[in-house]
């Protein structure tokens, strides 16, 4: 039998399946103490969960194995295998069995690497493609970002086409941890189809809100802090490191760029966060031109200071994993009216 073909009605089952998990639970009743096994069995058609009172020590997650005489029962509205002291199970040594996919859809917020392959839905944008050549084969890869209502992440796909503004489910994408945030991969196994549906981009948060890193999050805060070391310094034009000594070590010959460093801290009443802050958020708010960061060089840390200092700010900020929690990078600033965000912060105290 296949799994997908057990309705509580069966009675005892035979399955050939993969053992996908075992677990092992003590519990104390009225007869002493007993011990069970419990986790996931697939094949090709589906993924159920089993309860095991008798489970051979030799049997390893991985294996697969035939199950004779099992018995089907619903548990929590799904249903569930159980194996008794009747069950039969017979280790197939050597043999393999393809296992259906099956992927916990997430908001992009809640994406971690403890759980490498989820589903997620969003909307794909800043998608850009470039060729890369295996095996003598030419590939596109696509990257860019997918967003929800609750988060920005960036996404590549290797081979399979992604495109602007398009609404896509994707299930089993692979998660990973680049550059302080999240990412997420399609690759051949996984599942894309477009799938229109409203959602909403805005993504206003409290900083209280956040427990995981997250892109493109809208906040309003007050700066409280402003760093002392904030200013100019000189990036690698290639790699875009920030040259402490003037020269990359890895890109001695090639040109350097000037950026604007700050970093400072901001406050909205539900948190506290510490920030950083480039060029592309600060040069408009202090009204200078890249170019002319050279000429400003002098009055650039005053001018910074006294505009962000104190004041009010919505901010576009991605929150990223640091050493103790989360961070804030800043896309974008723009300035907002103060007595709003006071009275926020008062009721909120
Ligand atoms: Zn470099």
């Amino acid at each position: 039998m296949k799994l997908d073909e057990i309705d509580n009605k069966v009675n005892a089952v035979d399955l050939k399946v993969k053992i996908l998990s075992i677990d092992k639970r003590e519990i104390n009743t009225s007869r002493g103490e007993s011990v069970y096994y419990y986790g996931l069995i697939g094949d090709e058609t589906s993924v159920m969960a089993y309860t095991a009172w008798e489970f051979p020590g030799v049997i390893k997650a991985g294996d697969v194995v035939e199950i004779k005489y099992a018995r089907v029962k619903e548990y929590n509205g799904r249903l569930r295998v159980y194996m008794d002291s009747k069950t039969e199970i017979i280790l197939k040594p050597g043999e393999n069995l393809d296992v259906k996919n099956t992927y916990k859809e997430v908001k992009l917020q809640d994406i971690s690497t403890k759980t490498p392959f989820v589903s997620v839905s969003g909307m794909i944008s800043a998608i850009t493609s470039r060729e890369y050549n295996k095996e003598g084969r030419k590939f596109l890869i696509y990257s860019g970002f997918i967003e929800d209502d609750t988060s920005r992440v960036r996404i590549s796909s290797f081979g399979r086409p992604l495109e602007n503004g398009k609404i896509y489910s994707i299930k089993g994408a692979r998660v990973a941890e680049f550059n302080k945030q999240m990412e997420l991969s399609v690759g051949d196994k996984t599942d894309i189809e477009e799938s229109p549906q409203d959602i909403n981009f805005e993504r206003n948060f409290k900083i209280f809100d956040i427990k995981n890193p997250a892109g493109s999050i809208n906040i309003d805060v007050f700066v409280i802090t402003f760093g002392l070391k904030s200013g100019i310094i000189k990036r690698c034009e290639i790699c875009n490191k920030p040259l402490s000594t003037g020269v990359c070590a890895d890109h001695p010959n090639e040109k350097t760029v000037l950026d604007i460093f700050t970093y400072f801290t901001v406050d909205d009443g539900t948190g506290i966060m510490q920030a950083i802050a480039g060029k592309n958020a600060i040069l408009p708010l202090i009204g200078i031109e890249e170019d002319e960061i050279p000429k400003y060089a002098n009055e650039i840390y005053d001018k910074m200071n006294e505009k962000l200092y104190g004041h009010a700010f919505k901010m576009n900020v991605d929150f990223v994993i640091n050493e103790d929690g989360l961070s804030l990078r800043v896309n974008s600033i723009s300035e907002l009216d103060e007595t709003g965000l006071k009275n926020d912060m008062v009721e909120g105290v």
